[in-house]
């Protein structure tokens, strides 16, 4: 018996939303999906070309139910970040077991985090990286790093590998689809996601694979991915100086009293990095 909550219903999280809920410990779902499906949708998306037009989150709940008659499925057809939705989803959030993020934009990342960080929810996030070259899949626990200090750590990675040559082992962290992926390397990466979410599951408190985020490269990308089809397990500590987790933020796990200003802050550091 396990409610999951999850943001995001898009080509890479749909994908991944299938799949844990073939699992029958999976027996409640909160989806939290604004999206209308669009034509340019179906090339990469599981949904039939009937479903264009409507809400992505109202088709996730019909292909759900489908397969699964048995699950409560409730969906909001929202931002994740909507202020008039922010009631309903800290209620789903402080029922739910664990969360899955597939949002595909930073703030609604950071966002995420902090609804996950002040329910003490175990939770995933998964990225395909532009172009379909690869793509993470990270995974939080209460008390350790938070999204904060993992896109800080993959930033600051990524600058001090700048001027080294092409065995360097990661791109730019959390750049995402800018250029589109293919359903197949979203594919790949979904699975991994749906396979950690799972075994995260299993025991949140004594889940250890080896790393907190992994890195597969799907294409040899020059002075990217040397190799292609090649998992980098990195094992990131919590920042001592987060200024969303850490003792700066006031509460440690708990939410910072100016928030706002906390998330303001990371963004810029994101983006002068
Ligand atoms: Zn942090």
């Amino acid at each position: 018996m396990a409610h999951v909550i999850q943001v995001g219903a898009g080509s890479g999280g749909m994908p991944v939303l299938d799949m844990i809920c073939r699992d029958e410990r999976i027996t409640q779902v909160t989806l939290i999906e604004p999206d209308l499906y669009k034509p340019h949708n179906l090339q990469r998306h599981l949904f039939p070309a009937s479903a264009i037009g409507e809400a992505k989150a109202e088709w996730a709940q019909r292909w759900l139910q489908e397969r699964r008659s048995d699950i409560e499925i409730r969906v909001l057809t929202c931002d994740v970040m909507e202020p008039k939705q922010q009631a309903a989803i800290e209620r789903a959030a402080a029922d739910a077991d664990i969360g899955i993020c597939a949002a595909d934009n930073e703030p609604a990342k950071y966002h995420w985090d902090a609804i996950m960080r002040r329910h003490r929810l175990p939770w995933t996030l998964g990225e395909v990286l532009s172009g379909g070259i690869g793509g993470f899949v990270h995974w939080f626990v209460p008390g350790g790093p938070c999204y904060g200090c993992v896109a800080s750590f993959l930033q600051r990675s990524v600058k001090e590998e700048q001027d080294k040559p092409p065995d360097y082992s990661q791109p730019g962290g959390t750049q995402e689809t800018a250029i589109p992926a293919s359903m197949a390397s979203i594919h790949v990466i979904a699975s991994l996601h749906a396979l950690i979410t799972l075994e995260l599951l299993d025991d949140p408190e004594h889940y250890n694979p080896g790393f907190t985020s992994l890195l597969f490269t799907l294409k040899r990308v020059e002075g990217v991915f040397a190799e292609a089809l090649r998992p980098h397990r990195f094992r990131i500590p919590r920042a001592e100086n987060c200024l969303l987790c850490g003792p700066g933020s006031g509460k440690g796990d708990d939410l910072p009293a100016d928030l706002d200003a906390a998330l303001n802050d990371a963004l810029a550091r994101l983006n002068d990095a």
